[in-house]
């Protein structure tokens, strides 16, 4: 098997978003914008409730999807398919905006610790316009694998032969939350060709011998295997990998298109009140 080296390693930035939401991003910032199918990498930690109490009101997407995973606290989720999700700490939600949903994200707490990240993944052009999709998982729903000095979560994808509960049909998406104890390693097996990359978010991990700090995204090179091991305090990481789409990305804030054209049909939707195209299902009409 052919390890993957760390290619890049990407330093979150500070910023906030939604309504005033303190959040570090490392994808889709200046030292990388994409990393195809992967747009954007968001992580919110804080036990200051005024860095999420005003939380993300009602706002649109367009054209990918968001994929949602809390490790602390507890946020409601509201959107115009009629979904209501209940996001608790180790619990993820899938969504597929694809032709256009409106949605907030809101915190069910006033205060304690708030953790979490948020990835949104491109959808190829031939599914960008169809109808939105929803998927949600409870904590205990999410496997988990345990080994000497290992615990991974299997959100998506698959390891030593679980399979995460994640479907995601369109670019293959593997999402592992994995913890190692201090000097522990693991091997993680990735589809060769697939875009993969590690968010280490507590303690130190190394990738083919280069050290990724706390709230470094590492891309990995090419290769059919990730080789991690942890530092003296022990890592906990995300790993992410997928495959890319090879299209014309247009980004424009909420909407992710394959052209400029799209972009502008996508706000001149949004501002006529026609981005959502679809919602819940109507009443049934009684007959005359
Ligand atoms: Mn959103």
């Amino acid at each position: 098997m052919t390890p993957r080296t760390l290619r890049q390693v990407i330093p979150a930035l500070d910023t906030s978003d939604g309504a005033g939401v303190s959040l570090r991003r490392s994808l889709g910032t200046p030292a990388l914008r994409q990393l195809d199918p992967f747009l954007m990498l968001d992580h919110f930690s804080s036990d200051n409730p005024d860095d999420y109490i005003a939380g993300f009101p009602d706002h649109p997407h367009r054209g990918f999807v968001t994929l949602t995973y809390m490790l602390d606290g507890h946020m409601e989720h509201r959107d115009s398919l009629g979904n209501r999700g209940d996001l608790r700490a180790g619990g993820a939600q899938w969504m597929k905006a694809a032709s256009g949903v409106i949605h907030s994200e809101m915190p069910r707490q006033t205060q304690g610790l708030m953790r979490g990240f948020q990835l949104w993944v491109n959808l190829p052009a031939r599914e960008k316009m169809t109808e939105p999709a929803y998927q949600e998982f409870a904590p205990e729903a999410i496997p988990e694998v345990r080994a000497e000095g290992i615990t991974v979560r299997v959100l998506a994808g698959e390891y030593a032969g679980t399979r995460g509960v994640i479907d995601d049909p369109h670019t293959h998406v593997h999402y592992l939350d994995v913890a190692l104890v201090p000097g522990a390693r693991i091997e993680l097996p990735l589809p060769a060709g697939h875009a993969a990359l590690i968010y280490n978010f507590q303690g130190r991990a190394e990738v083919a011998g280069q050290t990724l700090p706390p709230h470094g995204l590492g891309v990995l090179g090419d290769g059919d295997l990730a080789v991690v091991s942890a530092g003296s305090e022990g890592a906990r990481f995300i790993l992410v990998a997928g495959r890319p789409l090879g299209e014309p990305v247009v980004q424009y804030g909420p909407f992710v298109m394959n052209t400029r054209e799209e972009i502008d049909q996508a706000f001149a939707d949004y501002r006529a009140g026609r981005l959502v195209q679809s919602g819940p299902a109507p009443a049934q009409a009684s007959l005359p």
